[in-house]
């Protein structure tokens, strides 16, 4: 199917910083579509750690991930962009009319400039192999939190040392009737203030060991632990298990779009601009000298992006958008933003 209609701007990934590009460009009087690839908007944020809270974003000294996102998806819709959702953009091509067209596994759409906030790329979990570990999937068998409350009064078991396991162990022991964290090693790759906690906590540590096998009739029961170093194996009794060992990211199709990239991400100047003319990009998927992977600095290149992206449609536009505070609210009254 091709879409004919001509946007200003598409953004590829709707995730927090594709969200705060929507609001800025739709506070910019610009057509802005969104496409992403999950059914459902907030990125990492929304699919990966709902539950948590997150504690470095700017005027919230704390707040779940979901009430951030919530947040966010509201911010963003406000000046009602055409949004696509479990559309995953496979190909990005400039026609000589400079008329970019996204391809979509569902749709081709026209644009006249396009921003990349695609984070890591389409993500999945790291997946355990040991035997046992697909029969109990959902039964038992966790890969993501999505509801803590599924585990209120189970025994808990968590694998993994990065920042995910250590904190769905703080997050869920005062719930549970009891939580371990198994680990291969004694290091942790989590935050640092996160291990401390950890370690004051009732959450039992079992360093040095593996998983080695998932036991169980229909329901999970137990695991079999292996003691990486005296080789010796235990049983462990649980009722769900947490995988939390990482995730694969899948970069995709970007390598095919002529874009320069610095590994997996796409390579930006200070005004977010890509190789390729009209296209910019924003967010955990651009490579900058000054990089840093965060909410709050995904929040400053989607501005930067959306307010160069108007000034190459319109070379007449400032970059500088001019103070929000100063606008006649509510702007959505207006139709198609408010600071042009
Ligand atoms: C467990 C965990 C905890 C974290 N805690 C914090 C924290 O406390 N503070 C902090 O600042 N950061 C934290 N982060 C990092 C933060 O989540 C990221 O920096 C942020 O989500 C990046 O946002 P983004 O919009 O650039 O990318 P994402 O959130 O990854 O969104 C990208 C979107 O693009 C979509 N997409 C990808 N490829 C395609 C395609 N080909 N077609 C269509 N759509 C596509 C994806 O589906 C996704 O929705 C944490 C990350 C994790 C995993």
């Amino acid at each position: 199917m091709t879409t004919d209609d001509l946007f200003d701007v598409t953004i590829i990934g709707g995730g927090t910083t594709g969200l705060f590009a929507a609001f800025y460009a739709g506070l910019r009087g610009m057509r802005t579509k969104l496409v992403d690839s999950l059914n459902e908007l907030g990125g990492q944020l929304m699919a990966l750690y709902p539950e948590k809270y997150v504690y470095d974003v700017a005027g919230f000294p704390k707040v779940l991930a979901k009430d951030l996102g919530k947040q966010l998806i509201e911010q963003g819709m406000q000046f009602h962009p055409t949004v696509c959702l479990g559309e995953r953009v496979t190909a990005l091509a400039i026609g000589s009319d400079k008329i970019i067209t996204v391809t979509t596994d569902k749709a081709v759409h026209r644009s006249k400039t396009v921003i990349i906030s695609v984070g890591i790329g389409s993500f999945k979990p790291k997946t355990l192999e040991v035997p046992g570990v697909e029969r109990f999937l959902e039964k038992g068998v966790w890969y993501g939190v999505k509801e803590k409350e599924r585990f209120r009064g189970k025994r808990i078991a968590i694998v993994g040392g990065g920042d995910s396991a250590v904190d769905w162990a703080l997050n869920l022991y005062p719930l549970a009737a009891s939580t371990t964290l198994i680990h291969r090693r004694d290091g942790f790759r989590a935050h640092e203030d996160s291990v401390k906690q950890l370690k004051a906590s009732p959450v039992t540590l079992k360093l040095f060991y593996e998983v080695k096998a998932v036991q169980g009739n229909t329901q999970l029961e137990a695991v079999t632990l292996i003691n990486s170093k005296s080789k010796a194996e235990e049983t462990l009794p649980v009722d769900a298990l947490l995988i939390n060992i990482g995730f694969l990211a899948d970069p995709g199709p970007l390598r095919q779009w002529g874009l320069q990239l610095d590994g997996n991400m796409i390579k930006v100047n200070p005004r977010m601009e890509t190789n390729l003319p009209g296209v910019y990009a924003a967010g955990d998927g651009a490579s900058h000298e000054a990089k840093l992977k965060l909410i709050a600095t995904g929040f400053g290149e989607a501005a930067i992006a959306v307010n160069f992206a108007k000034t190459y449609i319109d070379p007449t536009a400032k970059a500088f958008p001019g103070h929000s505070s100063e606008m006649d609210w509510p702007a959505t009254e207006r139709g198609s933003g408010g600071l042009r």
